[in-house]
């Protein structure tokens, strides 16, 4: 099977780690290299432009292929989502120059617009007028070539230090794993192994003892996937509670089950999560 893997930009690195993590074993690939093979499985991944990708695996020149949403959709291609992949979240979102008075994506009908995507901007801002730029495209307003820019923004740093403000978001995004209309099904699977990962590295597992005059209330705290494992311990009046929690609301969890009564509190990454 051959995968298509982004040659350069932010979504090579986890692209790779991800076929890492997902146990097919990738030989790492030299800086100029073109393709490399998997120690586990019979699978080859192609580096190629992320842009080219989707019409890539669109035309059957790969089985399936990693890039971003925004891409998939900025090129229009015919092909079917496999997997989100939960890294390269971005979103596509309109900004203006802070002095401007447009306070909402409405108030750009008429305007000027540059963008390096102008399908995505021409069918989510239909009434606008679009100036097509290809990087830089933060510079346009202050250069006078447009009121507005549509491009991607993930922390917000980049509008910020020029003088931009979002007036609203038009597309979120992140890295999908594609495949033809028709998927052979080695790439379904892989889809489903990719998933494991992804779901796995939002989770941690967290185990905890509890005593019994608190384990109602302990249990209540921790959300779990379905109920929590409540095992008796050898210690009369002690339980451990064993769960499944996301990770991202560790933080917030681990003082709450303290104040609780919980004590020896484990928590442990997960590397599948399937089911
Ligand atoms: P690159 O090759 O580095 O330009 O990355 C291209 C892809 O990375 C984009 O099409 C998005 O899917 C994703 N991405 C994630 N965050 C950002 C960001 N802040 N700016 C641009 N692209 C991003």
């Amino acid at each position: 099977m051959r995968i298509a893997v982004p040659s350069k930009g932010r979504l090579r690195e986890p692209t790779i780690e991800l076929l890492q993590d997902a146990g097919l074993g990738p030989e790492t690939p030299g800086d100029r290299a073109l393709a490399f093979p998997c120690r586990n499985a019979p699978v080859e991944g192609l580096l190629v432009r992320a842009d080219d990708i989707p019409e890539y695996v669109q035309d059957g020149v790969v089985d399936c292929g990693v890039t971003g949403m925004d891409i998939v959709r900025e090129r229009g291609a015919d092909v079917l989502e496999l997997a989100r992949l939960g890294f390269g979240a971005c979103s596509l979102e309109a900004a203006v120059p802070n002095e401007s008075d447009v306070q909402r994506v409405e108030d750009l009908k008429g305007a000027r617009v540059a963008t390096s995507f102008p399908r995505l901007a021409h069918e989510l801002l239909p009434d606008a007028e679009l100036v097509d730029v290809h990087g830089s495209v933060e510079l346009a307003p202050r250069l006078g070539l447009a009121d507005a820019i549509v491009d991607l923004v993930s922390s917000g740093s980049t509008l910020r230090t020029n003088g931009l403000r979002s007036v609203g978001v038009l597309l979120e995004s992140q890295a999908v794993l594609i495949g033809p209309r028709e998927p052979h099904e080695e790439a379904v699977q892989l889809a489903g192994v990719f998933k494991s990962v992804v779901d796995a590295r939002a989770a941690r597992y967290l185990m905890l003892n509890a005593p019994d005059e608190s384990l109602a209330q302990i249990c209540a705290l921790v959300p779990g996937s379905g109920s929590p494992s409540v095992i008796p311990l050898a210690e009369q009046g002690m339980h451990a509670v064993h769960s499944v929690v996301p990770a991202e609301d560790v933080w917030r969890l681990l003082p709450q089950l303290e104040a609780a009564g919980a004590t020896s509190i484990l928590l442990v990454p997960l590397e599948r999560m399937l089911g």
